[in-house]
């Protein structure tokens, strides 16, 4: 975005009417509007001017004939001094050196610590050393405005310095006694001079993750232990969980993003999230806090709907004292913890694919053990929710079946990818396998269901999408393309698939022949899949050879000879056999490839349901005898668009077009350099 000059300008005057408003004391009303504010702060400006108020900047300095405001620190030097500015051709080092009466140190006891330019305005610092070592609490700095002048310098130094500088404890020294203090090993360390109650001393800064040290460099004793950490409550938030199924023994795993609402006494009650490792921390300096989390983070709204509670930990955190958090059957249900935890691993594992993508950052209603058994559901269309059943039978509770749960978050993921509408429901049901086998890292869907080693489905499976016996039920199908991925995983990694099926899922491809070609698309490198893509053979392997799911496969383009085309262009191709008035509608596109002229035949021919050849023909209104003699000259082509008038009553079948070019001998023998074909139905 440009901002135009009066914009800038604009900007400019409100910066000086907040500037000028903290010396000012009578109140300024606010301006109705910004033409007004101009003229508020022109008026105030004179104000201010005429009765300076504040002693802070009472001294003045004469700097290059220019008066300056200035303010001088206790021990005389000048802390700052600004005013209209002056144009000085001299390096900032001489400038300092030329002007010894307002810097009072030369340049080489200095040392250059940070230089830039923001919004055209020049800043330079400098600090000063001594035998080379920095004493922080100097600080030199001189500034240029954006016309190029300089209008600003500062020079908080110590003149009358003498200290020592030569470290009787070693840096080696320094860091040992800093990590026997701190109990970790330490970050960084730098030797320094520093005032510690009005005394300058030599020091070692040793900065631990905690604990930044200074410890006197002459004696070795720790001056300061100053906290790098503000006062805070920190908490690690972890989750008992099964794996995989009902069937394993619980683990305990950190609880992602976790939720947690800290009551703080001034300010009311603020969200807390943890992080993906579940470490949450709140800074202040309350000795204790009342801290209460939740099994949700936000991407999961987790609610229970037995005869149970929502599961939460309420507690007193006090302060600088971590701890960890376990949610287990103590104060939570599995279900809900199941739900929880793998809806937030789903989400993780998205993220992961992609960083950028958003559509699931949105707090899903997932609901554990409502009612029900043996199953589980995807709310589809907004508002979004999924339900897991509780157990009965023979049936585990699906809120228990980690590949269940992350399924059925899988199916909302579809939800909000497909913005454009709702696919088939064979990719909605292969896409929620694919996720969670990706998340769970297993092939089966309903692990354990009824049983150890029992399941709904594996995607380890030879099924063929042209034979599937799924007479179209969208899980049975879903399963072949989930297969299909599964077996590129093994082949090409975890990592790759997962991020080509997800860019894929961006084509919103309603079928799967569409979505392969989709996923070409991903990795392809030329942009053109016809020509291969760098993973293509394992993508036929897998599609084509296991499954038979349709691949975009390059096509035999010829190099030479003659090629003969047909499309329909007048629909349906269904036509009423009692109607004497059918049309074939068509397009036809005859090209000669060969690098000379060349004279051949061209007709049409039909194939009856019967098995009968009938040809050499041309649409009767050509009035054409058949078959047609055509010469083409290299690269020339025709096109055509023609009807084909057919007889009433023939009878009902499949019937095919060809057009043919070559040399016409019976419809049997012909001699043919190209044929191609339509069919059209007689009913
Ligand atoms: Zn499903």
């Amino acid at each position: 975005m440009r901002f135009s000059q009066s914009f800038w300008f604009a900007v400019i005057l409100l910066v000086s009417v907040v500037g000028c408003s903290s010396n000012n004391i009578k109140p300024v009303l606010p301006p109705e509007n910004a033409a007004q504010e101009f003229n508020v702060d022109t008026e105030r400006s004179l104000e201010s001017y005429s009765s300076p108020a504040s002693s802070y900047w009472s001294d003045i300095i004469q700097f290059e004939g220019e008066y300056w405001l200035a303010h001088k620190n206790e021990n005389g030097t000048i802390h700052k001094a600004f005013g209209k500015g002056v144009n000085l051709n001299d390096s900032p080092e001489k400038i300092i050196d030329t002007h010894a009466d307002i810097f009072k140190i030369p340049s080489s006891s200095l040392k250059k610590v940070e230089e830039y330019t923001h919004d055209g305005i020049h800043y330079l610092f400098f600090r000063q050393v001594i035998n080379g070592i920095e004493v922080k609490d100097s600080r030199v700095e001189l500034r240029w405005g954006r016309g190029g002048k300089m209008v600003l310098l500062g020079a908080d130094v110590f003149p009358q310095l003498n200290i020592d500088a030569n470290p009787v404890i070693s840096n080696a020294e320094a860091l040992e006694r800093a990590e026997y203090d701190a109990g970790t090993k330490p970050l960084s360390s730098e030797l320094v001079i520093e005032e510690h109650n009005g005394s300058f001393y030599l020091d070692w800064w040793v900065n631990t993750e905690k604990w930044k040290y200074h410890i006197d460099a002459k004696t070795g004793s720790i001056l300061e232990r100053e906290s790098n950490v503000l006062d805070s409550h920190e908490w690690t938030t972890d989750v008992t969980v099964y794996p995989l199924s009902p069937f394993d023994v619980p683990i305990v795993e950190p609880f992602l993003f976790n939720r947690n609402l800290v009551d703080l006494p001034e300010g009311g009650q603020v969200e807390v999230l943890a992080d993906r490792y579940g470490y949450a921390r709140i800074d202040s300096e309350e000795e204790t806090l009342n801290i209460v989390s939740f099994l949700d983070n936000p991407f999961v709204d987790s609610i229970p709907c037995g005869e149970y509670g929502e599961g939460m930990i309420d507690r007193w955190s006090v302060n600088n004292q971590p701890e960890t958090l376990l949610f287990n059957d103590d104060n939570s249900h599995m279900g809900q913890r199941m739900v929880g935890y793998y809806c937030a691993l789903g989400h993780d594992y998205i993220k992961g694919i992609d960083p950028t993508y958003a559509g699931m950052d949105f707090p899903l209603s997932a609901y554990a053990d409502c009612c029900c058994t043996c199953n589980a559901f995807a709310y589809i269309e907004p508002p979004y929710k999924i339900e897991m059943y509780s157990a009965s039978g023979d049936c585990v509770a699906t809120s228990e079946v980690a590949d269940v749960i992350v399924h059925e978050y899988g199916h909302i993921y579809v939800a909000v990818q497909y913005t454009l509408g709702v696919p088939s429901y064979s990719i909605h049901e292969a896409f929620a396998d694919v996720l969670a086998n990706a998340v769970t890292q297993q092939p089966e869907i309903g692990k354990d269901i009824t049983g150890p080693g029992t399941n709904f489905r594996s995607s380890v499976n030879s099924v063929l999408y042209d034979n599937n016996q799924c007479y179209g039920e969208s899980h049975c199908e879903g399963n072949i393309l989930a297969g299909a991925l599964w077996e590129i995983r093994g082949i090409l990694g975890n990592q790759y698939t997962d991020y080509v099926w997800h860019q894929a899922r961006f084509g919103q491809s309603y079928d799967f022949a569409g979505f392969v070609v989709d996923f070409y698309m991903v990795d392809d490198n030329d942009d053109n899949i016809l020509n291969g893509t760098p993973n293509c053979d394992v993508f036929k392997q897998c599609y084509w050879d296991n499954h038979h799911i349709p691949i975009p496969e390059t096509p035999d383009i010829p190099t030479d000879g003659i090629v003969v085309d047909i499309v329909p262009t007048g629909f349906p191709l269904e036509m009423d056999r009692t109607k004497s008035n059918n049309n074939l509608m068509y397009h036809i596109n005859i090209k000669n490839l060969n690098d000379e002229p060349t004279t051949f035949e061209a007709w049409a021919m039909v194939e009856t349901p019967w098995q009968q050849k009938y040809g050499p023909m041309l649409p009767p209104a050509a009035r054409l005898h058949a078959p047609l003699i055509l010469t083409l000259q290299p690269d020339q082509e025709i096109s055509l668009d023609l009807r084909h008038a057919i007889p009433g009553m023939l009878p009902v079948g499949t019937y095919r077009y060809h057009v043919r070019v070559g040399d016409f001998v019976d419809n049997v023998n012909d001699i043919l350099l190209d044929d191609d074909w339509i069919d059209f139905i007689m009913y």
